[in-house]
């Protein structure tokens, strides 16, 4: 910005989501801020979704760079990597880090992301109880895996079943614990959560299920998990997986009203009209969000009001999930629990490992599993997003899509002539 002097904004976090806003910011707005960014971690910008195929040794840590040092200097930013901000002074609108560093603002952004939740039982701080979050936890995992056998994650939800599968492929006896009776029971239903199971039985990797963990217990580092029914299980590695708990301890200190995420309005604002909110750190409608999909839309919209043009508005996103476990095909979107008022269409080839669900409500698709053949699992997601009626291609809907249309169309030239 010619002869004015820029604003300056700090953004407090350097992951996925805050990254993608800056992004955004600068597609719209190259010249209007002074941007200082604040990352707890000593990296650039990486795709932390990529870390389960880095386990897996499918891809290396260079390969999962998205953005290195040179990427914010070519654009002017100052990166402080490697320092965490420990309180924001909103009266005096400045952040301050862990070595004392002061900057100010005049827009903060925060973009803390989560934290991994750590079960509260005894022994949860024994040498070799790790989570699954960075990189750091993925070099403690394969420098484990050079010296000891055995590894125990905790958690049968998506990023557990990547962690396993990882562990696996660095040569570890895998054992998976999980609390109900089905894996990955908030995106599959029993009959796709057996199917995987099996699938990942006979990967080599064991399961636990219904295992609530009471215990784990070791003199030096961590040797048997230990369960409240009195099963047990040895373990020289324990991989917490269990859920994740938004960054909000700063945004707290700082006054600004948090439930589970940071509260923000549609334009992704905190309470403080100074300072912006995205990804994991925020909540927005009564949902803090863990995939990124929806951390993209708002850093897209959050973007759009950095740059003052102040029309765009976020309203939420319908989720999809995949699996990253190589050999496994698995799609989920959306709410496939069904109940009052919907119906349910499923396709069922057990012995070729192939389930599909969909569930129709009000003559809309609303949610759909699909296990062993996932290819119109992009055409389902778009019919639950637009929310359309799918009235007339009911009857061939779980067939796919060229199904589907090439038999709508047959009928209609019918019912023309
Ligand atoms: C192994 C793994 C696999 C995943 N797979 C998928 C997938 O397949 N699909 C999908 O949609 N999602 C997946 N996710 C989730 C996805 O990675 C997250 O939703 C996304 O990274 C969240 O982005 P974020 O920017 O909110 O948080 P993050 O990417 O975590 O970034 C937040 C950053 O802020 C830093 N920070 C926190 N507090 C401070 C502070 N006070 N000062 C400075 N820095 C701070 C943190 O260290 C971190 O670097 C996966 C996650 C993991 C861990």
């Amino acid at each position: 910005m010619q002869g004015a002097a820029r604003k300056k904004l700090v953004m407090v976090g350097n992951g996925m989501a805050g990254v993608r806003t800056l992004e955004e910011l600068l597609a719209l707005a190259p010249d209007q801020y002074d941007i200082t960014v604040f990352g707890a971690e000593p990296y650039g910008n990486y795709n932390r979704i990529m870390l389960s195929p880095v386990l897996a040794n499918e891809m290396t840590i260079d390969d999962i760079i998205t953005h290195d040092f040179d990427w914010y200097r070519e654009r002017g930013i100052r990166l402080l990597a490697g320092r965490t901000v420990v309180e924001i002074d909103r009266h005096r609108q400045r952040v301050i880090a862990d070595d004392g560093t002061v900057v100010e603002y005049d827009r903060l952004l925060m973009a803390t992301g989560s934290t991994p939740f750590i079960l509260p039982v005894p022994g949860n701080d024994l040498e070799g109880v790790i989570s699954y979050r960075d990189i750091h936890d993925v070099n403690t995992m394969m420098e484990t895996a050079q010296r000891f056998k055995k590894a125990v994650v905790i958690g049968g939800g998506l990023l557990g079943l990547e962690a396993a599968n990882g562990l696996k492929n660095q040569g570890m006896d895998v054992t998976v614990v999980h609390i109900s009776k089905t894996l990955m029971e908030r995106q599959l239903d029993a009959v796709a959560g057996g199917l995987l199971q099996t699938y990942l039985e006979d990967q080599g990797i064991q399961f636990a299920m219904e295992a609530f963990t009471a215990e784990i217990k070791g003199r030096d580092r961590v040797e048997t998990v230990c369960f409240k029914d009195g099963r047990e299980v040895e373990a020289d590695l324990v991989v917490m997986a269990a859920g994740i708990v938004p960054n909000v301890a700063v945004a707290k200190q700082a006054g600004l009203p948090c439930e589970r995420g940071v509260l923000v309005n549609d334009t992704l604002q905190t309470y403080d009209p100074k300072i912006y909110a995205v990804g994991e750190c925020a909540q927005h409608r009564g949902i803090a969000y863990g995939l990124v999909a929806p951390l993209f839309d708002q850093g897209k919209v959050c973007a759009n009001h950095l740059a003052e043009h102040g029309i765009a508005r976020y309203e939420g996103t319908v989720l999809s999930t995949k699996l990253k476990v190589t050999g496994v095909k698995l799609f989920s979107a959306g709410d496939f629990s069904g109940g009052d008022g919907c119906d349910e269409l499923i396709y069922k080839d057990i012995s070729q490992g192939v389930y599909k669900k969909l569930v129709i409500k009000d003559d809309r698709l609303v949610g759909a599993v699909l296990y062993g053949d996932t290819q119109d699992g992009p055409w389902y997601f778009e019919l639950i997003q637009s929310a359309g009626s799918v009235a007339s291609l009911r009857q061939d809907l779980i067939f796919g899509r060229e199904f589907a249309q090439e038999e709508n169309a047959t009928e209609n030239i019918a019912e023309a002539a």
